[in-house]
Protein backbone atom coordinates (compact mmCIF):
# COMPACT_ATOMS: atom_id res chain seq x y z
CA UNK A 1 0.00 0.00 0.00
CA UNK A 2 1.65 3.28 -0.76
CA UNK A 3 1.64 5.85 1.81
CA UNK A 4 0.32 8.16 2.88
CA UNK A 5 -3.22 6.59 2.99
CA UNK A 6 -6.11 7.67 0.68
CA UNK A 7 -7.49 9.06 4.09
CA UNK A 8 -5.06 10.82 6.06
CA UNK A 9 -4.30 11.26 9.85
CA UNK A 10 -5.48 14.75 9.37
CA UNK A 11 -8.73 14.08 7.83
CA UNK A 12 -9.02 11.21 9.76
CA UNK A 13 -8.85 13.48 13.57
CA UNK A 14 -11.37 15.73 11.44
CA UNK A 15 -13.72 13.36 11.38
CA UNK A 16 -13.56 12.13 14.58
CA UNK A 17 -11.51 10.14 17.33
CA UNK A 18 -8.29 8.14 15.98
CA UNK A 19 -7.91 5.27 18.56
CA UNK A 20 -4.20 3.94 18.35
CA UNK A 21 -2.71 1.39 20.05
CA UNK A 22 0.95 0.88 21.44
CA UNK A 23 2.74 -0.68 24.60
CA UNK A 24 4.38 -3.48 21.78
CA UNK A 25 7.53 -3.91 23.45
CA UNK A 26 5.96 -4.77 26.68
CA UNK A 27 3.34 -7.35 25.26
CA UNK A 28 5.91 -8.83 23.40
CA UNK A 29 8.34 -9.30 26.36
CA UNK A 30 4.79 -10.90 28.29
CA UNK A 31 4.84 -13.30 25.13
CA UNK A 32 8.55 -14.33 25.50
CA UNK A 33 10.19 -12.48 22.75
CA UNK A 34 11.79 -9.41 24.23
CA UNK A 35 14.23 -9.37 26.79
CA UNK A 36 13.36 -6.81 29.88
CA UNK A 37 15.67 -4.86 31.02
CA UNK A 38 17.12 -3.31 27.59
CA UNK A 39 14.09 -3.50 26.09
CA UNK A 40 15.22 -3.37 22.38
CA UNK A 41 12.94 -5.22 19.81
CA UNK A 42 15.08 -7.57 18.52
CA UNK A 43 11.77 -9.56 18.10
CA UNK A 44 11.38 -7.62 14.17
CA UNK A 45 13.93 -9.94 12.83
CA UNK A 46 14.42 -13.06 15.18
CA UNK A 47 10.48 -13.69 15.50
CA UNK A 48 8.79 -11.57 12.93
CA UNK A 49 5.67 -13.38 13.04
CA UNK A 50 5.10 -12.86 16.71
CA UNK A 51 5.18 -9.23 15.84
CA UNK A 52 2.78 -9.52 12.76
CA UNK A 53 0.57 -11.15 15.13
CA UNK A 54 0.39 -8.44 17.82
CA UNK A 55 -0.02 -6.20 14.85
CA UNK A 56 -3.25 -7.88 13.78
CA UNK A 57 -4.08 -8.42 17.13
CA UNK A 58 -4.24 -4.82 17.77
CA UNK A 59 -5.94 -4.08 14.54
CA UNK A 60 -8.69 -6.76 14.91
CA UNK A 61 -9.37 -4.97 18.75
CA UNK A 62 -10.18 -1.45 16.75
CA UNK A 63 -6.64 0.33 15.98
CA UNK A 64 -6.91 2.72 13.34
CA UNK A 65 -3.29 2.87 13.50
CA UNK A 66 -0.30 0.37 13.41
CA UNK A 67 2.85 1.97 15.12
CA UNK A 68 6.02 0.58 13.27
CA UNK A 69 7.74 -0.96 16.56
CA UNK A 70 11.16 0.93 16.34
CA UNK A 71 10.76 1.86 19.70
CA UNK A 72 14.50 1.54 21.13
CA UNK A 73 15.69 0.61 17.70
CA UNK A 74 18.29 3.11 17.40
CA UNK A 75 21.81 3.18 17.36
CA UNK A 76 22.61 3.91 21.03
CA UNK A 77 20.16 0.50 21.82
CA UNK A 78 21.61 -1.35 19.79
CA UNK A 79 24.98 -1.29 20.49
CA UNK A 80 24.05 -2.10 23.76
CA UNK A 81 22.81 -5.22 22.72
CA UNK A 82 25.21 -6.30 20.46
CA UNK A 83 23.08 -5.69 16.83
CA UNK A 84 24.64 -2.25 15.78
CA UNK A 85 24.91 -4.16 12.50
CA UNK A 86 21.36 -4.75 12.03
CA UNK A 87 20.25 -1.54 12.87
CA UNK A 88 18.90 -0.82 8.95
CA UNK A 89 17.73 -3.78 8.34
CA UNK A 90 15.61 -3.60 12.09
CA UNK A 91 14.16 -0.56 11.53
CA UNK A 92 13.24 -0.91 7.53
CA UNK A 93 11.46 -4.61 8.52
CA UNK A 94 9.66 -2.97 11.47
CA UNK A 95 7.84 -0.56 8.91
CA UNK A 96 7.89 -3.10 6.17
CA UNK A 97 5.66 -5.59 8.68
CA UNK A 98 3.25 -2.38 10.25
CA UNK A 99 2.51 -1.71 6.43
CA UNK A 100 1.90 -5.40 5.51
CA UNK A 101 -0.49 -5.74 8.44
CA UNK A 102 -2.20 -2.36 8.79
CA UNK A 103 -3.25 -3.15 4.79
CA UNK A 104 -5.77 -5.98 6.11
CA UNK A 105 -7.58 -3.26 7.44
CA UNK A 106 -7.23 0.23 5.83
CA UNK A 107 -5.54 1.37 9.25
CA UNK A 108 -2.89 4.42 8.94
CA UNK A 109 1.25 3.47 9.79
CA UNK A 110 3.24 5.07 11.91
CA UNK A 111 7.21 5.70 12.03
CA UNK A 112 8.40 5.64 15.74
CA UNK A 113 10.81 7.77 17.26
CA UNK A 114 11.53 7.96 21.40
CA UNK A 115 13.99 9.77 24.06
CA UNK A 116 17.20 8.47 22.98
CA UNK A 117 19.01 9.18 26.34
CA UNK A 118 21.82 10.84 24.63
CA UNK A 119 19.92 14.21 25.13
CA UNK A 120 21.91 16.39 27.34
CA UNK A 121 20.65 19.86 28.21
CA UNK A 122 23.76 20.85 29.43
CA UNK A 123 25.14 20.26 26.36
CA UNK A 124 22.14 21.00 23.81
CA UNK A 125 24.15 21.61 20.95
CA UNK A 126 26.86 18.40 20.97
CA UNK A 127 23.89 15.62 22.49
CA UNK A 128 21.66 17.50 19.86
CA UNK A 129 23.79 16.58 17.35
CA UNK A 130 24.12 13.27 18.20
CA UNK A 131 20.19 12.65 18.45
CA UNK A 132 19.32 14.37 15.21
CA UNK A 133 21.41 11.88 13.49
CA UNK A 134 19.96 8.50 15.27
CA UNK A 135 16.50 10.48 13.94
CA UNK A 136 17.51 11.20 10.86
CA UNK A 137 18.82 7.59 9.91
CA UNK A 138 15.64 5.71 11.41
CA UNK A 139 13.00 8.16 9.84
CA UNK A 140 14.91 8.41 6.67
CA UNK A 141 14.19 4.74 6.39
CA UNK A 142 10.61 4.49 7.39
CA UNK A 143 10.17 7.28 4.83
CA UNK A 144 11.59 5.39 1.73
CA UNK A 145 9.47 1.92 3.85
CA UNK A 146 6.35 4.55 3.88
CA UNK A 147 4.86 5.76 6.79
CA UNK A 148 1.72 8.23 7.00
CA UNK A 149 3.02 10.02 9.57
CA UNK A 150 5.50 9.82 13.05
CA UNK A 151 5.55 9.40 16.18
CA UNK A 152 7.96 11.11 18.03
CA UNK A 153 6.89 10.01 21.90
CA UNK A 154 8.50 9.28 25.65
CA UNK A 155 9.94 12.65 25.24
CA UNK A 156 11.42 13.82 28.45
CA UNK A 157 13.27 17.28 27.35
CA UNK A 158 11.61 19.62 25.01
CA UNK A 159 14.55 20.01 23.53
CA UNK A 160 14.92 16.66 22.04
CA UNK A 161 11.47 16.43 21.47
CA UNK A 162 11.93 19.82 19.29
CA UNK A 163 14.58 17.79 17.57
CA UNK A 164 12.03 15.04 16.68
CA UNK A 165 9.32 17.06 15.46
CA UNK A 166 12.11 19.08 13.27
CA UNK A 167 13.46 16.03 11.40
CA UNK A 168 10.24 14.76 10.67
CA UNK A 169 9.25 18.29 8.93
CA UNK A 170 12.37 17.57 7.18
CA UNK A 171 11.03 14.79 5.70
CA UNK A 172 7.51 16.35 4.94
CA UNK A 173 6.10 13.87 7.54
CA UNK A 174 3.52 15.13 10.13
CA UNK A 175 4.69 14.32 13.43
CA UNK A 176 2.48 13.39 16.83
CA UNK A 177 4.94 14.40 19.56
CA UNK A 178 4.53 12.58 23.18
CA UNK A 179 5.79 13.36 26.41
CA UNK A 180 6.41 10.98 29.14
CA UNK A 181 5.64 13.19 32.22
CA UNK A 182 7.52 10.87 34.42
CA UNK A 183 7.66 14.23 36.97
CA UNK A 184 4.40 15.86 38.80
CA UNK A 185 4.57 19.17 36.64
CA UNK A 186 7.33 19.77 34.54
CA UNK A 187 10.07 18.26 31.66
CA UNK A 188 13.30 17.37 32.77
CA UNK A 189 14.59 21.08 30.76
CA UNK A 190 12.22 22.78 32.91
CA UNK A 191 9.05 23.31 30.98
CA UNK A 192 5.60 22.81 32.88
CA UNK A 193 4.17 19.82 30.76
CA UNK A 194 1.54 22.02 29.27
CA UNK A 195 3.63 25.01 27.83
CA UNK A 196 6.15 22.35 26.00
CA UNK A 197 2.50 20.86 24.59
CA UNK A 198 2.32 24.57 23.51
CA UNK A 199 5.64 25.27 22.14
CA UNK A 200 5.46 22.32 20.18
CA UNK A 201 1.85 23.33 18.60
CA UNK A 202 3.85 26.59 18.12
CA UNK A 203 6.30 25.16 16.03
CA UNK A 204 4.03 22.84 13.57
CA UNK A 205 3.22 19.85 15.68
CA UNK A 206 0.18 18.27 14.04
CA UNK A 207 -0.74 16.59 17.22
CA UNK A 208 0.97 16.73 20.44
CA UNK A 209 0.66 15.38 24.20
CA UNK A 210 1.40 12.57 26.37
CA UNK A 211 1.77 9.03 26.59
CA UNK A 212 3.25 6.55 28.45
CA UNK A 213 4.34 6.91 32.59
CA UNK A 214 0.67 7.86 33.60
CA UNK A 215 -2.16 6.06 34.19
CA UNK A 216 -5.70 7.33 33.62
CA UNK A 217 -6.61 9.10 36.65
CA UNK A 218 -3.25 10.98 36.76
CA UNK A 219 -2.87 11.93 32.85
CA UNK A 220 -6.85 13.41 32.64
CA UNK A 221 -6.07 16.15 34.86
CA UNK A 222 -3.26 17.23 32.83
CA UNK A 223 -4.79 16.33 29.38
CA UNK A 224 -7.81 18.98 30.33
CA UNK A 225 -5.24 21.90 30.69
CA UNK A 226 -3.42 21.06 28.02
CA UNK A 227 -6.79 20.84 25.63
CA UNK A 228 -7.31 24.21 26.88
CA UNK A 229 -3.98 25.85 26.07
CA UNK A 230 -3.45 24.16 22.36
CA UNK A 231 -5.53 24.42 19.53
CA UNK A 232 -4.16 21.42 17.76
CA UNK A 233 -5.64 17.79 17.88
CA UNK A 234 -4.58 15.89 21.46
CA UNK A 235 -2.92 12.67 22.15
CA UNK A 236 -3.54 10.38 24.86
CA UNK A 237 -1.81 7.25 25.38
CA UNK A 238 -1.78 6.37 29.29
CA UNK A 239 -0.28 3.14 30.72
CA UNK A 240 -3.39 0.83 32.05
CA UNK A 241 -2.04 0.86 35.99
CA UNK A 242 -3.32 2.70 38.78
CA UNK A 243 -1.51 5.56 39.61
CA UNK A 244 -2.26 7.88 42.14
CA UNK A 245 -1.94 11.20 43.26
CA UNK A 246 0.99 10.28 45.16
CA UNK A 247 2.30 8.36 42.55
CA UNK A 248 1.41 9.73 39.58
CA UNK A 249 3.82 7.71 37.39
CA UNK A 250 3.86 3.98 37.11
CA UNK A 251 7.68 4.33 37.01
CA UNK A 252 7.19 4.77 40.43
CA UNK A 253 4.64 2.07 42.17
CA UNK A 254 5.08 0.28 44.83
CA UNK A 255 4.37 -2.82 46.71
CA UNK A 256 2.73 -2.67 50.21
CA UNK A 257 6.44 -3.38 51.45
CA UNK A 258 8.31 -0.87 49.14
CA UNK A 259 9.42 -2.90 46.57
CA UNK A 260 9.63 -1.12 43.32
CA UNK A 261 7.49 -2.92 40.72
CA UNK A 262 8.55 -0.84 37.25
CA UNK A 263 8.68 -2.69 34.85
CA UNK A 264 7.51 -6.32 34.81
CA UNK A 265 5.93 -6.36 38.70
CA UNK A 266 2.89 -4.72 37.87
CA UNK A 267 0.22 -6.41 37.70
CA UNK A 268 -0.72 -5.63 41.02
CA UNK A 269 -2.00 -2.43 39.66
CA UNK A 270 -3.69 -3.25 36.14
CA UNK A 271 -6.30 -1.50 35.04
CA UNK A 272 -9.26 -3.53 33.84
CA UNK A 273 -10.98 -3.21 30.08
CA UNK A 274 -14.18 -1.72 31.67
CA UNK A 275 -11.47 1.05 33.67
CA UNK A 276 -9.76 1.33 29.64
CA UNK A 277 -13.32 2.10 28.43
CA UNK A 278 -14.04 4.62 31.01
CA UNK A 279 -11.10 6.60 30.59
CA UNK A 280 -11.65 6.49 26.25
CA UNK A 281 -15.14 8.00 26.95
CA UNK A 282 -13.48 10.67 29.58
CA UNK A 283 -10.71 11.45 27.12
CA UNK A 284 -13.67 12.00 24.20
CA UNK A 285 -15.76 13.90 25.73
CA UNK A 286 -12.93 16.82 27.46
CA UNK A 287 -11.95 16.59 23.52
CA UNK A 288 -8.63 14.36 23.30
CA UNK A 289 -8.38 13.20 19.58
CA UNK A 290 -6.08 10.87 19.54
CA UNK A 291 -6.61 8.00 22.16
CA UNK A 292 -4.95 5.29 22.59
CA UNK A 293 -3.49 3.16 25.47
CA UNK A 294 0.86 2.44 26.19
CA UNK A 295 2.88 -0.04 28.18
CA UNK A 296 0.78 -2.66 30.22
CA UNK A 297 -1.87 -2.43 27.09
CA UNK A 298 -3.44 -5.96 25.69
CA UNK A 299 -5.35 -6.08 22.88
CA UNK A 300 -8.64 -6.35 25.12
CA UNK A 301 -8.17 -3.12 26.82
CA UNK A 302 -7.95 -2.06 23.19
CA UNK A 303 -11.09 -3.93 22.02
CA UNK A 304 -13.25 -2.37 25.23
CA UNK A 305 -11.72 1.15 24.46
CA UNK A 306 -13.02 1.04 20.53
CA UNK A 307 -16.81 0.17 21.92
CA UNK A 308 -16.92 2.73 24.54
CA UNK A 309 -16.19 4.77 21.67
CA UNK A 310 -19.34 3.52 19.79
CA UNK A 311 -17.44 0.91 16.91
CA UNK A 312 -17.99 -2.54 16.29
CA UNK A 313 -14.41 -4.49 15.66
CA UNK A 314 -13.57 -7.58 14.13
CA UNK A 315 -12.77 -8.77 17.71
CA UNK A 316 -15.98 -7.73 18.48
CA UNK A 317 -17.86 -10.75 17.27
CA UNK A 318 -16.15 -12.23 20.31
CA UNK A 319 -16.72 -9.68 23.05
CA UNK A 320 -18.04 -11.02 26.11
CA UNK A 321 -21.51 -12.57 26.45
CA UNK A 322 -21.45 -13.28 30.43
CA UNK A 323 -25.53 -13.75 30.23
CA UNK A 324 -24.47 -17.27 27.85
CA UNK A 325 -21.83 -18.13 30.92
CA UNK A 326 -23.53 -21.49 32.74
CA UNK A 327 -22.82 -20.23 35.89
CA UNK A 328 -22.93 -16.47 35.56
CA UNK A 329 -25.25 -15.88 33.27
CA UNK A 330 -29.08 -16.70 33.16
CA UNK A 331 -29.12 -20.32 31.70
CA UNK A 332 -26.13 -20.87 34.95
CA UNK A 333 -29.33 -18.50 37.40
CA UNK A 334 -32.24 -21.45 35.66
CA UNK A 335 -29.70 -24.48 36.69
CA UNK A 336 -29.06 -23.13 39.95
CA UNK A 337 -32.42 -23.04 40.73
CA UNK A 338 -32.80 -26.64 39.10
CA UNK A 339 -30.67 -28.29 41.59
CA UNK A 340 -27.13 -27.14 41.60
CA UNK A 341 -23.79 -25.30 39.96
CA UNK A 342 -21.52 -26.93 37.53
CA UNK A 343 -18.09 -26.04 36.88
CA UNK A 344 -18.94 -24.27 33.61
CA UNK A 345 -15.88 -22.07 33.85
CA UNK A 346 -13.89 -22.97 31.95
ZN1 LIG B 1 4.72 3.01 27.20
Amino acid sequence: MARPSPRTLQQRLADGVVLGAEGYVFELERRGYVKAGPFVPEVILDEPDALRQLHRDFLRAGSDVMVALTYYAHRDKLKDVGRADDLEEMNRQAVRIANEIAAEGAALVAGNICNTWAYDPKEPVASGAVVRAQYEEQLGWAAQEGVDFVIAETNDYLGEALIGLQVCQELGLPAMVTFASVQPSTTYDGYDYVEACRILADHGATVVGLNCSRGPATMLPLLERIRSAVDIPIAAQPVPFHTSHTTPAFESLESAEGQRLFPIQLEPFQCSRFEMAEFARQARDIGVNYIGICCGGAPHHVRAMAEALGRETPASRYSPDIALHPVLGIAGIESQVMGGWSTGAG
